[in-house]
């Protein structure tokens, strides 16, 4: 895998890919806009300027977007589904302008509805943002969720069937998330776990359509239902669960971010990279994942990340 994580925007877009860089980072996840608001003005060709030629220059191999948090494709018909519908084809915009390949979106909660008509909603509601954005080349990438009360995508049956039922399947694709799996009763504490995970999605929506990984330990228990991010090896899921993870001849070049907590210094992210590099069995890491332990000022200690 391609090892990176989240990282701020704080400061302007550009800043994400400074912040990747100081972590030895090779692929980077950012917020398109602030992931708390529905709104937001669309990038100035200074800042686009800026994002790209800093891009130009930099070691992250892939850099892609997360969605924000108040968006809810699943929700039964509602004022709020509908500043969803429209606050996502705005960040699908955001993410054209700065030429990010996919946003990375939880599916949703039914708030009620029920899992099939939730379902059937966030499917509806995704047709409707990919026609507003023919255009684009933009992909949505459905992320496996924990299961918190009425979310849906913690079984891997829900991204398959909102990929099946979109009229524009070509524009979805999925990311895994190791922290929602555990919490949502995937075991990949062990290689047969994790295997019967890949199993899953590749006989549902394919290995094809995997175009990302979140990397977070648990600090919540199998099954638990509950989403809590921990560093790596900090939580239940342990540090060795990552050796069969990261080491996947079937995700060589893909993306795998750390969304875990960390402080204003990004030491954390340093310590965790160092330990997902510390477990690549193939032994010839490249010179481009030799990280560079920089640190700056330091901060709060809280995980902004699901
Ligand atoms: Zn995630
Ligand atoms: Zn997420």
């Amino acid at each position: 895998m391609i090892l990176g994580a989240h990282c701020s925007t704080a400061g302007g877009v550009h800043r994400a890919l400074d912040r990747a860089e100081q972590i030895g980072a090779l692929s980077c996840q950012i917020f398109v806009k602030n992931n708390m608001q529905w709104s937001a003005r669309k990038y100035a060709e200074c800042e686009i300027k800026e994002f790209k030629e800093r891009r130009a220059v930099s070691k992250c191999g892939i850099v892609f977007g997360h969605t924000g948090y108040l968006i809810n494709l699943a929700a039964p018909a509602s004022a709020n589904r509908e500043r969803s519908i429209q606050s996502l084809v705005l960040e699908v915009e955001l993410a054209a302008q700065l030429g990010l390949p996919f946003l990375v979106l939880h599916p949703g909660a039914h708030l009620g509805g029920g899992t099939e008509a939730g379902l059937r909603q966030a499917a509806r509601a995704l047709d409707e943002i990919f026609a507003a954005t023919r255009k684009l080349r933009v992909r949505i990438a459905l992320e496996n969720t924990a299961g918190q009360g009425t979310c849906l995508g913690h079984e891997l049956r829900h991204l398959d069937a909102i990929y099946q039922s979109v009229q524009c399947p070509d524009r979805l694709g999925v990311c895994i998330d190791t922290a929602h799996c555990f919490a949502a009763g995937y075991d990949v504490r062990t290689e047969a776990g994790w295997d019967q995970v890949v199993a899953e999605v590749k006989t549902s929506v394919g290995l094809d359509q995997v175009l990302a990984f979140h990397l977070n330990d648990s600090k919540t228990d199998l099954g638990s239902r509950v989403d809590r991010h921990a560093g790596i090896g900090q939580g239940k899921i342990g540090r060795s669960a990552f050796a069969h993870i990261v080491n996947d001849p079937r995700f060589v070049k893909h993306p795998g971010c750390l969304e875990t907590p960390k402080s204003a210094d990004l030491h954390e992210d340093i310590e965790n990279l160092a330990v997902l590099r510390s477990l690549l069995r193939h032994g010839r890491p490249s010179r481009r994942q030799v990280g560079r332990d920089r640190v700056s000022p330091k901060e709060d200690d809280r995980c902004e990340f699901t």
